[in-house]
């Protein structure tokens, strides 16, 4: 059985720039619903509980047809949420080493990097994440998906995500969806992203 993650910083750890009740709502009522509805999909498949939600997803096609939608859309709900919980933190840090060497690289700038990941963010129309990530060629790629679509249905490792949806800001933000964006930036742990990025590049 999949289960909610526990965060390693308290709800309002976040604050001024995320509420304490949106990360409360947003983990045990949202987080927690993509879980429950991930469980119940495998219910009828205990082969496929003993996956993880990385060969779930990246075998997507491979599984039956009737829990396909479910799996996309909960699997996804809960890799991306328990990706997003992890990339924050309290102790905001400034990015540093090979992962901004290769945005350098590949955007111009931090500065250009950003702007280009905002504008992924602000444009996605309805619901949905933003993402910096590493395709199958090795290289860094900015765009964003719709609703809980995981970059690994696109053979892309994720470094970086940010959710859009309206339940990650609405309470705080309501419909201010570019200044949740730009406030999320004080608290990125970039030593967790710049992990993974490491991690996924074998270095
Ligand atoms: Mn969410």
């Amino acid at each position: 059985m999949f289960k909610v993650p526990e965060l390693s910083y308290s709800y309002d750890a976040l604050e001024p720039y995320i509420d304490a009740q949106t990360m409360e709502i947003h983990l045990t009522k949202h987080h927690q619903t993509y879980v429950n509805n991930l469980n119940k999909a495998l219910e009828v498949y205990p082969e496929l509980q003993l996956k993880s939600l990385e060969d779930l997803l990246i075998n997507l096609k491979s599984l039956p047809n009737d829990i396909q939608t479910a799996v996309q859309n909960n699997a996804g709900g809960h890799y991306n949420h328990s990706l997003f919980w992890k990339m924050m933190g309290p102790d905001s840090t400034k990015l540093h080493g090979r992962l901004l060497q290769d945005i350098e690289k590949k955007f111009g700038s931090f500065e250009q990097f950003q702007q280009q990941f905002e504008t992924a963010a602000k444009t996605r129309f309805g619901s949905g994440w933003a993402w910096l990530a590493l395709d199958g060629n090795g290289d860094l790629q900015v765009y964003s998906t719709a609703n809980q679509d995981a970059t690994l249905l696109q053979g892309s490792q994720t470094i970086l995500g940010l959710d859009v949806w309206e339940h990650a800001y609405y309470l705080n933000y309501q419909n201010r969806r570019p200044d949740y964006i730009a406030a999320w930036w004080h608290v990125v742990d970039w030593d967790y992203v710049q992990e993974r990025y490491l991690d996924a590049i074998g270095a």
